[in-house]
């Protein structure tokens, strides 16, 4: 019998849950939008309320249930805290504990629960079931309104001490540039995020819009502005990205999120300045991929789920 794990997706907007099963198949699901609130525990309590509901679908046994959590960053993965950017009731927020809680007493069996930040998630999916699911070593990207990231190398997870590995969209592609939100200076973010590049072309005249779709639209049918900034945002990356592939000597890099879903006016100068940075010669055929998975997050963290040990304590 295929073995069936419960996902969760974290983020700032909503809140999905699934059961998963070994081969990826997504068994149940449920969406719930995350409560713009500042008390923490209400916060939670539609996600606990949904494990309750998803749970009553799968058969009780014996063995324990294993549930992956995919949670927007920053997070602490050995004390299973999480303090997201976008939820700002979570400060140091113990999300295992309530979710390790919730999944044993509406599963009658004892809950491993494993949590880890959704740039991770998203390639663990990718690496699993999508534009990776070719290749032992991979490097996913999410470009959206932020730069998430994570790594896979030699089918194992690199999570880090912390679960924030591979911070690509905080990488320093800017020694002089000017300070980022993270504290440090010029940061792929900076340039390449979303909501970056649409500011920084409404500084130079753009009256295209508010929002990246606008400004990608925009840049297809050829108007000069977006077209510069896009290429600015893309450089910035394509020098995160090669930075990363040279310290980690990976050569398949996956990107999704919003943003990416604009197509070739966003990879073709990716494509084209990543070709400019990766000069050294195990670089030189680094290759940037479009995801594939619509769910990605989810799938990765049933992935995470189903790579925990299920004796752990
Ligand atoms: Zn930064």
């Amino acid at each position: 019998m295929p073995e069936v794990v419960l996902a969760i997706d974290v983020g700032g907007t909503k809140m999905a849950l699934a059961l998963v099963d070994d081969e990826g198949t997504v068994l149940a699901d449920d969406v719930r939008p995350t409560p713009a609130e500042p008390d923490p525990l209400r916060v939670v309590a539609p996600l606990l309320v949904g494990i309750a509901e998803i749970l009553a679908q799968l058969p009780a046994g014996p063995e324990p249930l294993r549930v992956g959590i995919s949670s927007a960053g920053p997070l602490d993965g050995p004390s299973g805290t999480v303090s997201p950017v976008n939820i700002g009731a979570w400060r140091g927020f113990p999300l295992v504990e309530h979710v390790q809680r919730a999944a044993g007493e509406a599963s009658g069996r004892r809950a491993v629960v494993g949590l880890a930040n959704d740039g991770h998630c998203f390639t663990l999916g990718e690496h699993w079931l999508g534009a990776g699911r070719d290749v032992g070593s991979m490097v996913g990207m999410v470009l959206s309104t932020g730069v998430g990231a994570g790594a896979v190398l030699e089918d194992t997870l690199f999570s880090g001490a912390t679960g924030n590995a591979v911070h690509l969209g905080h990488i320093s592609v800017n020694a002089w540039g000017a300070r980022c939100v993270c504290g440090g200076h010029g940061c792929v973010e900076m340039y390449a995020r979303g909501p970056a590049m649409v500011a920084a072309a409404q500084q130079r005249g753009w009256t295209g819009g508010d929002d990246a779709r606008a400004l990608t639209a925009d840049a297809r049918a050829g108007d000069p502005i977006p077209l510069a900034v896009i290429d600015e945002g893309m450089r910035a990356l394509a020098a995160g990205i090669a930075t990363t592939a040279t310290e980690l000597d990976v050569t398949t890099f996956v990107l999704g999120g919003g943003v990416s879903r604009a197509g070739e006016v966003i990879f073709g100068p990716l494509r084209r300045h990543v070709a400019d940075f990766a000069a050294l010669p195990y670089v030189r055929d680094l290759e940037v991929r479009p995801a594939v998975l619509e769910n990605a997050g989810l799938l990765g963290a049933a992935a995470l789920a189903l790579r925990l040990d299920p004796d752990a304590p």
